[in-house]
């Protein structure tokens, strides 16, 4: 399995910066077969970059989808749609979605149900509050939700996993290796015990990648934490020098 680089712009960028940002991304990463790389522009920024998409550019994935496929929803950009634009990924159940925008459990599987039907890989989100963790809920958490999205979920429907702890994301606090290497371990039961029975042929083939704070510093020893697969990178994805260098920590491989 390639390691996985994803870059979350988040609400961030206007068209030209984020052409620049994306052309000095892609040159930084040309002929590194090892990494998959996916960025997650703002919706409005999908059509123009996926128009001047070349071979082995990273791929471009929308931070949010409705489920429905059409209709009455205001403001709101469907799976399909999304697709359309040049998208081949789609952020589930992020949590500043959860927590801005209620976004709850069954709207996350619909997302995902969406997201399959639109022909989009979806990078489901899942992750404890800090009060949570100080509660020592978070493995109950992760099952929690981790069950209720893929609760009918097709078989073999193509799956990320996004282990981003909510008190990590955007504060500059980042997950100890201990604790990312036993979240991801509950996570990877979660999905060979339940959800993956359903999503999928078995339970290693969904990669699971951690997100919160990674920057250039951190991610050399995050990268050799044993269960990670890659990483969801928000602040540090905004300037190309530091995602560059999470990249190259990535590619330097998993521990042996
Ligand atoms: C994110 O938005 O998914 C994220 C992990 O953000 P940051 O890297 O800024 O914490």
């Amino acid at each position: 399995m390639k390691r996985i680089l994803a870059g979350n712009w988040k609400m961030n960028l206007l068209l030209a910066e984020a052409r620049a940002l994306f052309d000095e991304v892609a040159a930084g990463l040309r002929g590194r077969g090892d990494l998959a790389c996916v960025l997650f522009p703002p919706a409005t920024l999908l059509a123009p970059l996926a128009a001047a998409l070349r071979e082995g550019d990273p791929r471009l994935g929308a931070q949010n989808c409705h489920f429905e496929p059409k209709g009455a929803f205001t403001g709101e950009i469907s799976a399909e749609q999304a697709r359309d634009a040049g998208a081949s990924h789609v952020l589930v159940g992020h949590s500043e979605r959860r927590r801005l925008f209620c976004e709850s459990d069954p709207i996350a599987r619909q997302k995902l149900q969406a997201a399959w039907r639109a022909g989009l890989k979806p990078v489901l989100c899942v992750g404890e509050t800090l009060a949570e963790r100080e509660r020592r809920e978070t493995r109950d958490v992760l099952a929690r939700q981790l069950r209720r999205a893929l609760e009918g979920a097709p078989s073999r429907a193509p799956l990320w996993v996004a282990y981003e702890p909510v008190w990590a994301i955007g504060t500059g606090v980042v997950a100890t290796a201990e604790e990312v290497a036993e979240a991801h371990e509950w996570v990877r039961e979660e999905l060979t015990l339940a959800g993956r029975g359903a999503a999928g042929a078995a339970g290693n083939e969904v990669p699971i990648l951690y997100g919160g704070s990674v920057d250039a510093k951190n991610a050399g020893p995050l990268a050799r934490t044993p269960g990670v697969d890659g990483f969801l990178v928000g602040g540090a994805s905004l300037k190309a020098a530091s995602f560059l260098e999470i990249a190259r920590h990535l590619a330097a491989g998993p521990p042996d």
